[in-house]
């Protein structure tokens, strides 16, 4: 795992400055120099761009090896992206920095700039806190790197928690209104099931209306200021949107933490719907929903916790009867609604998904396109534990249904 926090120094003198400026100008020229080789003539690898640059390097500029090192690094690392080399990162190993306290007791933050260290005081406000926090939590600083403004971050690296298999799964099924959830116990209980984050869909939904009325002022009245207004309420609804994607993501981590459960979801599929697909406003609904980024946070978030994910086929999981395993289109009766044509298992047709994505993940089940499709069986599932028959009791309560052939 790897992060990157802000540092804020306070206010340097002109001499500091000066230094830190002077470090950057030589990390700049010798990467361009060493970019600019690797463009003309024929370098065939890391090791012997070091060979064809060190010496001159160490000699011209007088800085440490590290970051002659670190500039020849930094120049191969950008050769197939970058077409030239405006500006650099800086980055310190941890041979070029420490973390020192003053004899006041203030943090101070050391680098060796060209020809010696300096020191340079660090701001205690709230990058500092946190990166104390972060510290405390067994986080250690792999490096710090200067910006070209020369302001500071650090890289802090910690090893993967200890992953362990969870008896529990909690299934998650992303919709266009909401997230459904369901918990579920390793004998096949359910635990808990609750929808969460219907306030993203709804805020959503009151973004759109707000931005096609500026769209529709910013098409009819020329001189209006509704285009500039639109650019500022794009970041809004997407930092609105990003955040609540977080804040989601932690109470669903929260809830696999306390229920002791893997997390399972969909694996990713096809979801955009474009014209032609589904009528004009079902499509927009789904559509504006955060899948990628819903993932990627719980990928994070799952990693840091040490919780494992697991992806399951996302193959008719809102068709499927939970009860009795019929797979039929018109089970699901409307976009909420479901109800087994078979059995007439009835309920929300985002619980019956979550639901469904927890079993598949409790079972490792055959998938749907493995099914041979012979006669009337198309639509059975195919269990591979106890020949195809087996006792339906997850759901509380409920006899052990009727099959069909
Ligand atoms: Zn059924």
């Amino acid at each position: 795992m790897q992060k990157c926090l802000v540092l804020n120094t306070l206010p340097l003198t002109e001499i500091k400055r000066a230094k830190l400026r002077e470090t950057y100008g030589s990390f700049l020229q010798m990467t361009q120099k060493c970019f600019a080789l690797v463009e003309t003539s024929k370098v065939k690898s890391s090791t012997e761009l070091h060979r064809l640059t060190y010496r001159e390097h160490r000699k011209r500029f007088g800085v440490a090896a590290q970051l002659v090192c670190e500039a020849r690094r930094y120049a191969w690392g950008v050769r197939k992206t970058a077409n030239r080399i405006n500006y650099v990162i800086v980055r310190f190993d941890r041979h070029l920095f420490s973390l020192k306290t003053t004899r006041r007791g203030n943090p101070a933050l050391s680098v060796r700039a060209n020809s010696e260290r300096v020191g340079l005081p660090i701001a205690q406000d709230g990058g500092w806190r946190r990166l104390q926090t972060h510290l405390g939590a067994g986080w250690e600083i792999s490096s710090v790197i200067m910006k070209f403004n020369l302001k500071f971050l650090v890289a802090l690296r910690k090893d993967d928690p200890q992953k362990r298999e969870s008896p529990n799964v909690l299934g998650v099924d992303i919709n266009a209104g909401s997230v459904a959830v369901t918990i579920r116990s390793a004998k096949g209980k359910v635990l808990k099931q609750l929808y969460l984050g219907q306030d993203l869909a709804r805020m959503q939904a009151k973004f759109e209306r707000r931005r096609a009325k500026l769209q529709a002022h910013r098409d009819t009245h020329s001189q209006s200021k509704a285009g500039k207004k639109l650019k500022r309420f794009s970041r809004r609804q997407r930092n609105y949107t990003r955040t609540r994607c977080w804040q989601l993501v932690g109470e669903l981590v929260k809830l696999a933490k306390r229920f002791d459960a893997r997390i399972a979801i969909e694996r990713l599929k096809y979801l955009r719907k474009r014209r032609g697909e589904w009528g004009k406003r079902s499509r927009k609904k789904v559509n504006r929903i955060p899948y990628g980024f819903l993932r990627f946070a719980l990928e994070h978030k799952a990693v840091q916790e040490g919780i494992t994910i697991e992806t399951v086929s996302a193959r008719y999981t809102s068709q499927t009867c939970p009860r009795c395993d019929l797979v039929n289109k018109a089970n699901r009766r409307n976009f909420h609604y479901f109800k087994c044509i078979r059995c007439g298992f009835e309920a929300n047709a985002d619980r019956v998904a979550s639901l469904n994505i927890c079993r598949r993940a409790g079972e490792r089940m055959v998938t749907y396109a493995q099914v041979p499709v012979v006669g009337g069986a198309v639509n059975r599932r195919v269990l591979s534990d106890d020949g195809g028959r087996r006792h339906l009791n997850h759901l509380e309560g409920q006899a052990p249904s009727f099959r069909a052939g």
